[in-house]
């Protein structure tokens, strides 16, 4: 394990003694440390309050730029496919991880196997529902009206 990755353990460790769930993340960019976070659903109302999000978000904003596609993960626990997700937006392609999600379950934080395995299953047959609702005819079509912008 190298340093990043004991500093993403420890601030897991330390956000459990603090009353949080045991998440920590460290994004690093050429060797150095751009951003950390913890898991923060224990201080605000907030469910996107993971680790990996909260680091993107942080150094997003210092670099003032959606692409973090020169930074690497480091996370305390292996994403959830918010955090997944997260990291494809920023552009980031490479991460590595502690504690696996199933590692992760066993210790009764198991909502990554469900929605990995979610993701895997036809749309009718998932946990979250969700319809689709067509345009009417009379209604401007956000899509195409971005595909078609000057
Ligand atoms: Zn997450």
């Amino acid at each position: 394990m190298d340093a990043f990755m004991k500093r993403a353990v420890e601030l897991s460790a330390q956000n459990v003694n603090e009353g949080g769930q045991p998440f920590g993340a460290v994004l690093v960019k050429d060797g150095k440390v751009l951003a950390e976070g913890v898991n923060e659903l224990h201080l605000h109302f907030d469910s996107s309050g993971h680790a990996e999000m909260l680091a993107i978000r942080e150094a997003q904003e210092k670099l003032q730029t959606l692409d973090l596609s020169e930074a690497v993960m480091y996370a305390s626990g292996e994403p959830c496919p918010m955090c997944y997700t997260m990291m494809y937006y920023a552009g980031i392609r490479e991460g590595y991880y502690c504690a696996s999600v199933e590692e992760t379950a066993e210790a009764g934080l198991g909502a990554s196997t469900v929605l990995y395995d979610d993701f895997t299953k036809p749309r009718e047959e998932r946990t979250v529902v969700l319809k689709q609702m067509k345009l009417e005819a009379n209604q401007t079509d956000p899509m195409e009206l971005f595909q078609n912008r000057k």
